[in-house]
């Protein structure tokens, strides 16, 4: 594995940036640090450099975006070593209290056993000594993540919400109408600057997740349109999403463009039930 990493600034908040080269592929990841708060802890494999940062800004609180181990990695060492609470929303909490099962692809890349801990459960906004962040529920990429917004300041830490303004492929789980709905609810929130889990910080944020939304509908009208002609979830993904990607090898298909359309055809097929039951 090869590790490089970037200290970067922006106003008041502080972004240590992860580039992991790993099985020849790249991978990055995000801890964000604003006036005693820590938004993510990055994942287990980069400990060390994570600690590293911690000590250099001294958190008095962590929150987690979700539960996935690219974020929460850490949480558990971090809160341990500095005698403070994460924060977390009740759904991330719950998944967080056992020790998660997580697929063999995601511990090859980011690390193995994830530590069971034990969530402060936060519910709608979180203060430190200079800032009040909203909390958001952002259902969609997973069930329990949240992103914290500042209005004032005009910053959206958004996990992994928003991650790039096209998605070519999806996690098992995942869920795209869900997604689509909590974009469509982060944008009535004024922000410009998008913190983001593995993009790093997003200038003109607010356009870039609008360019999001947009590419959301239009995935969910394509395919909605062709379902409806008929056409299987195969063949809408391959019209669709053709491009295939070498994570869909390397995860066993635990990350494919199918899970994305698949998705949207069961949302479909629940509403279509809802209808004739
Ligand atoms: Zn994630």
């Amino acid at each position: 594995m090869k590790l490089s990493k970037t200290i970067t600034t922006h106003e008041d908040v502080i972004c240590l940036h992860g580039t992991i080269k790993k099985f020849g592929r790249v991978f990055t990841f995000n801890v964000y640090y604003v006036d005693g708060l820590l938004i993510d802890t990055g994942p287990m494999c980069v400990k060390d450099t994570v600690v590293e940062f911690a000590k250099e800004v001294q958190p008095k609180q962590i929150i987690l975006t979700h539960f996935h181990e690219d974020h929460s990695g850490n949480a558990d060492t971090l809160s341990k070593l500095f005698n403070i609470p994460i924060r977390t929303s009740s759904l991330t909490a719950d998944l967080l209290k056992t020790s998660p099962t997580i697929p063999l692809y995601r511990r090859l890349i980011w690390g193995k056993e994830l530590k069971a801990i034990e969530g402060d459960i936060v519910e709608h906004s979180i203060s430190t000594d200079k800032y009040q962040f909203s909390i958001v529920k952002t259902p969609g990429h997973s069930i329990d993540h949240i992103c914290l917004v500042n209005e004032v300041n005009g910053w959206l830490f958004s996990g992994d919400l928003f991650l790039g303004k096209r998605l070519l492929y999806g996690m098992k789980g995942e869920s795209i109408p869900q997604l689509y709905h909590s974009v469509s609810n982060i944008l009535s929130y004024d922000f410009d600057t998008v913190f983001c889990g593995h993009a790093g910080i997003v200038g003109h944020g607010h356009e870039a997740l609008k360019a999001k939304q947009s590419f959301l509908q239009k995935l969910i009208q394509d395919t909605t349109s062709l379902y409806n002609r008929g056409w299987s979830e195969e063949k809408i993904t391959k019209r669709l999403l053709s491009r295939q990607s070498a994570i869909q090898l390397f995860s066993g298909g635990e990350m494919a463009p199918k899970h994305l359309i698949h998705s949207i055809i069961k949302s479909i097929s629940s509403k279509k039930s809802i209808q004739t039951n």
